[in-house]
């Protein structure tokens, strides 16, 4: 009965990862998945996760029995005060409904299922470009995506006035889909100056922001400053849902460790959103994993843990930071022709170089460099040794 099926083409950023894989080659270097790599090119996990998970294994009395539908209550506290800071506001007037989901991508499909059942909107704008699948989980989910003007490619920076003018021109209620920083795979981020106009267009159409925080902490180092964006919203009082995610910020990846947060008015109101949650959760996989929860619940509730957390966190961005000056350095000593301060500009895990889909496919056939075809280079994918390899490899791809 399945013969007549068709072959899926490969997802267009994990597809990347499989074609390394199959490529022999001694010098391949794999820039497309976003996943921390150490100066070695190895996969990190943190010291204080590996502490937080001997500490559970010593713990005698933990069981594994199930969480409830909404995952770890314990987690969900923590993590809305880690977004949303230390006295909120909404917090303690017990206006935040959090559960605890698959990672980032599980969030935002959760608050899309939950939007597409109860909101009375149902066109979402999300930044053009955007994270890939975004575009999908919206869909699957029923909602209608329509883009906002983002990035200006001619000066590889943030379209501002094209934001403005696509989301002054959505109709009333839409909700808007913001990378709550280290937006991806651009790099551009608002000023906070510029946050707060988006804000104010935002509240005074009555539109309902939806933040995907995938990045907390990596973006400038500092996980406060990172959720700033988040807050400013959060402290005006109105409706914002946020997706989190721990897979980058404690390199908790394939634990798929996150929670969706939906920010009400009201007690009442954020009590009987939660009830709805676990009726959109249940059919869809029951309740979370429990171990990957546990572990950043460990780490955010012991200052010690915690404060070893943020030095390590820092360290993951400060070594992407002094990969693009590396990068821009060994650019500049070739006398690459163009501008490439975007690649210092840039914040986050990715540099959008502006290479172009031929020149990239140049770059995979002749050095091996293997990233999407959008000329997105994940900069935690590279170090010291292989920035000249890379260098080298953008130089003859422009001026080939
Ligand atoms: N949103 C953005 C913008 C991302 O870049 C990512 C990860 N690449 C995610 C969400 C989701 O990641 P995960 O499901 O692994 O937490």
């Amino acid at each position: 009965v399945f013969a007549a099926i068709a072959q899926a083409p490969e997802d267009p950023i994990l597809g990347v990862t499989v074609a390394y894989n199959k490529d022999p080659s001694p010098i391949k270097l794999n820039l497309g998945v976003g996943a921390y790599r150490t100066e070695e090119g190895k996969p990190l996990v943190l010291n204080v996760v590996r502490k937080a998970e001997q500490f559970l294994v010593n713990d005698q009395s933990r069981v594994k029995e199930y969480l409830p539908i909404l995952g770890l209550a314990e987690f969900n506290k923590l993590s809305a005060k880690l977004i949303l800071g230390d006295g909120c506001a909404a917090i303690e007037e017990n206006r935040v409904a959090t559960a605890q989901c698959l990672s980032g991508t599980g969030s935002l499909r959760v608050g899309a299922e939950f939007l597409a059942k109860h909101y009375h909107q149902h066109t979402i704008y999300i930044p053009l470009p955007s994270w890939g699948n975004h575009l999908k989980v919206f869909t699957m989910a029923g909602l209608s995506v329509k883009t906002y003007r983002y990035y200006d490619p001619t000066t590889r920076g943030l379209n501002f006035q094209g934001l403005l003018e696509d989301l002054g021109a959505a109709p009333a209620g839409a909700m808007v889909l913001l990378h709550a920083c280290a937006h991806n795979p651009t790099g551009v981020d608002p000023t906070l100056e510029q946050w707060e106009q988006i804000r104010q267009l935002i509240r005074s159409k009555g539109l309902l922001p939806f933040f995907d925080s995938a990045y907390q902490g990596f973006a400038s180092g500092s996980l406060d400053a990172d959720a700033q964006p988040v807050r400013m919203f959060v402290a005006d009082g109105g409706e914002c849902l946020v997706a989190q995610s721990y897979a980058k910020n404690m390199g908790l990846y394939g634990e798929r460790v996150g929670a969706l947060s939906i920010v009400c008015k009201a007690a009442d109101v954020a009590s009987r959103v939660e009830s709805q949650l676990k009726l959109v959760i249940r059919p869809m996989y029951s309740n979370p994993p429990i171990h990957g929860a546990s572990i950043a619940a460990t780490i955010l509730k012991n200052s010690d843990m915690y404060d070893e957390w943020k030095i390590e966190l820092k360290a993951m961005a400060d070594r992407i930071i002094s990969m693009r000056k590396q990068l821009f350095d060994a650019l500049s000593a070739r006398g690459t022709p163009g501008d490439w301060s975007h690649i210092i500009k840039q914040i986050g895990m990715f540099t959008f170089t502006g290479l172009n889909s031929d020149q990239v496919a140049f770059m995979t056939k002749e050095y091996h460099i293997y990233m999407t075809s959008d000329g997105r280079i994940s900069m935690a994918g590279l170090s010291s040794k292989t920035v000249p390899h890379l260098a080298d490899a953008i130089h003859a791809a422009v001026t080939r």
